[in-house]
């Protein structure tokens, strides 16, 4: 294992800047003294494209392409017209550092409410496909602004990027406790993708008989998702469906202040980019009044990604004795992050 860690550190906009500052502290403390981490702030975001116009340029790719590993906040502000970041940064980074796994864990830790009856046991991974699907920009309008317009929009499935994406999710099933790997698609409805994806599942599943597998639709997920969500170990998703349900996850587990995300190149070709499911939040930025448990979570995720499995342990564990003993006291964002560096 590398003994030391390259991390470019995006802040980004509104709450990012609060919640990444805490995630750096945590990770400060969790690294053995022996791990180099060098870190470069990018000033990526609402400011960078008023004053300079731009939001990604190549040149700013391959600076970023020298890292480990990206630690990002939150990109967005209601300043910028709404398109321009989400396009010209978050899905251009992802397609230029073919981040086709994105990762979101949901588990419902001690002390946080959930808005299902109970204190029902969650604990799963969603494993969403990341540049396929709907959003590679496959579609267009022909008689725009006439009321005899059409749009198209083209969901692109290839044997290459599912088989890779089931692979990732199948590897991740077997690694855990349970092993038990869930498909969930449209293949009813959507049937050209939905037969690619089910038969590299079912061709993949041949090579990990160790995993349970099962397949389900993805309007009854969304069902057992809140009636049953004890059910699911890991998923395995398309990326619309994906964007979906891993909100509705969210949802259910304790909500966007706590809930991380990866976006992750498997084979390390590029650099993962690790960031909390939450956005820039401008109502409440630089009030110190941000959550930074989702950033703090992004950081264990990074760690293990980075083969740093015992630190990441030691950050989650710290999150979840945090949340246990939280009780009623309003701490500032400044005051977790603390408290979290001296648990880890
Ligand atoms: P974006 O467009 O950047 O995704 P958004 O308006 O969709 O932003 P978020 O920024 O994700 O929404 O947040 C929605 C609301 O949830 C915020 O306005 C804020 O009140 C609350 N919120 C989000 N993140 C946090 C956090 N870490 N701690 C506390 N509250 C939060
Ligand atoms: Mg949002």
């Amino acid at each position: 294992m590398s003994r030391s860690i390259n991390l470019a550190v995006i802040p980004g906009d509104g709450i990012g800047q609060e919640v990444v500052a805490q995630g750096l502290k945590v990770l400060n403390a969790v690294l053995p003294q022996d791990v180099k981490l060098e870190t470069k702030e990018y000033d990526f975001g609402a400011r960078r494209y008023h004053a300079t116009g731009e939001t990604l340029t190549d040149a700013d790719l391959a600076d970023l392409k020298k890292h480990d590993a990206i630690l990002l906040g939150a990109i967005g502000d209601p300043s910028v017209p709404s398109g321009v970041l989400e396009r010209g940064f978050l899905l251009k980074l992802r397609f230029a550092f073919d981040h086709h796994v994105n990762l979101r864990p949901s588990k419902l830790l001690p002390g946080v409410a959930t808005p299902l009856a109970g204190q029902p046991e969650i604990d799963f991974v969603v494993v969403r496909e990341g540049t396929e699907g709907p959003y590679t920009g496959n579609g267009g309008t022909i008689r725009q602004g006439t009321e005899h317009e059409v749009a198209t929009e083209v969901s692109v499935n290839t044997a290459f990027g599912v088989e890779r994406v089931v692979r990732d999710a199948f590897a991740r099933a077997q690694a855990r406790p349970r092993k038990k790997l869930a498909l969930i698609h449209k293949n009813n409805v959507l049937a050209f993708a939905g037969h690619l994806w089910t038969n590299v599942f079912n061709k993949v599943a041949a090579e990990f008989p160790d995993v349970t597998t099962e397949y389900m639709h993805v309007d009854a997920a969304t069902i057992y998702l809140v009636t049953q969500p004890e059910r699911f170990d890991v998923i395995v998703t398309d990326n619309l469906f994906g964007d979906i349900i891993t909100d509705l996850a969210a949802a259910v587990s304790g909500g966007i202040g706590v809930a991380a995300s990866g976006n992750i190149n498997p084979a390390r070709a590029f650099p993962s980019m690790f960031e909390p499911v939450h956005g820039s939040a401008p109502d409440i930025a630089g009030q110190g009044k941000a959550d930074p448990t989702a950033t703090v979570l992004s950081v264990a995720l990074l760690l293990r990604h980075l083969g740093y499995d015992a630190e990441a342990a030691r950050v989650e564990e710290a999150v979840s004795t945090d949340l246990g003993a939280r009780g009623t006291t309003v701490r500032s964002t400044d005051e977790i992050g603390d408290a979290l560096a001296v648990r880890v």
